[in-house]
């Protein structure tokens, strides 16, 4: 059998479901890389300049991990997923950039996504990333209508259902719906990219400590299509997909949805920048929702990051208090 290496980084957060059915659809066997240590992120790191952005980094990590344990590596260039918006460049040059500083790396499969280029473009893509496993048309059409209803199942689970994107991934949603339904607790709006706010180690385990303070947490897979579309036009474009996303879930938590906003962003990325000074700036001008910025590198400590929490945290649940009707 045929093992695909899917690194558990970056783009991993957002369609692993579907990766994961075409692949298995097809008959490979997927080797999917173990949630980042210290060790993956020193592995990335020392293969490139230090200013290359913190999950790139941890990206490349993962990658070296798969090295000698499956026969490729997917790693899919996602241009555009909407017309005339494009993805952080980073995204684009992953199969050159991990070729070049990752010698050793199986034989990479890719896959380029353009909207832009139109649907039969698309299919021919789709096609061609097939052909590695059947020569069959009908079968790899097969595959991909049933990867592409995955996908929409995992969206749909966590923005209609609530659910948190890992549950979502892993199947665990009754549990959780349960577990979200206490209105008394504080509601926190997480917004960043998924493969910052789900990935344990980058974020310093920011979810689990907020859980522990039995706050509620909110991110922006759990705002839906609608919701995400009219916040988005309330605040502004941004001018990448992904970014517009995170965008559109600051401005729907701002309009008093939550008790408080966390944006996590990387040090030296650009597009994080820009956007989470968008949402920095309608909270100060709205002063409804209490907002703080976490910006996160490869040094940054457990403790920095503790302290702005618990500071934070204090301020929204005393605020908190003072608003329930028991108070
Ligand atoms: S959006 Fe920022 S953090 Fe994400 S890959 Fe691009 S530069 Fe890196």
């Amino acid at each position: 059998m045929v093992k695909v290496g899917i690194p558990r980084a970056l783009l991993y957060y957002r369609y692993h479901p579907m990766w994961q059915t075409f692949f298995t659809r097809l008959g490979a066997e997927l080797v999917v890389s173990p949630p980042t240590t210290r060790a993956t992120l020193l592995a990335g790191s020392a293969r490139v300049v230090a200013d290359t952005c913190l999950p790139v980094k941890v990206f490349l990590g993962h990658v070296i991990h798969l090295v000698n344990k499956c026969d490729f590596v997917f790693i899919p260039v996602l241009r555009s997923v909407r017309r005339r918006v494009y993805n952080c460049s980073k995204f684009l040059g992953l199969p050159d950039m991990t070729r070049a500083v990752i010698p050793e790396c199986p034989p990479i499969l890719e896959i380029e996504i353009d909207v832009n280029k139109g649907e039969d473009y698309l299919h021919q893509a789709i096609y061609e990333l097939g052909r590695h496993f059947t020569p069959k048309k009908s079968l790899i059409k097969e595959a991909a209508q049933a990867a592409w209803e995955a996908h929409d199942d995992f969206r749909k689970v966590m923005h209609h259902a609530g659910v948190m994107l890992p549950e979502a991934m892993t199947g665990r949603e009754g549990e959780i719906r349960e577990a979200s339904s206490n209105s008394s607790q504080a509601a926190i709006g997480l917004i960043g990219h998924p493969y910052l706010i789900h990935d344990e180690f980058i974020n310093h385990r920011l979810i689990e400590r907020l859980q522990a303070t039995h706050s509620r947490v909110v991110t922006p897979e759990m705002v839906t299509p609608g919701e995400l579309e009219v916040a988005t036009a309330r605040l502004g474009r941004d001018y990448w997909a992904y970014e517009e996303e995170v965008v559109g879930a600051g401005s729907y938590f701002l309009q008093g949805k939550v008790d408080g906003i966390i944006g996590i962003a990387t040090f030296g990325c650009g597009p994080d920048s820009l956007m989470m000074d968008m949402v920095r700036r309608e909270a100060a001008r709205i002063k409804s929702v209490p907002f703080m910025s976490l910006t996160l590198e490869e040094h940054t400590a457990d403790a920095g990051v503790l302290t702005r929490l618990e500071a934070f945290l204090d301020m929204i649940h005393r605020k908190k208090r003072k608003t329930l009707p028991c108070a």
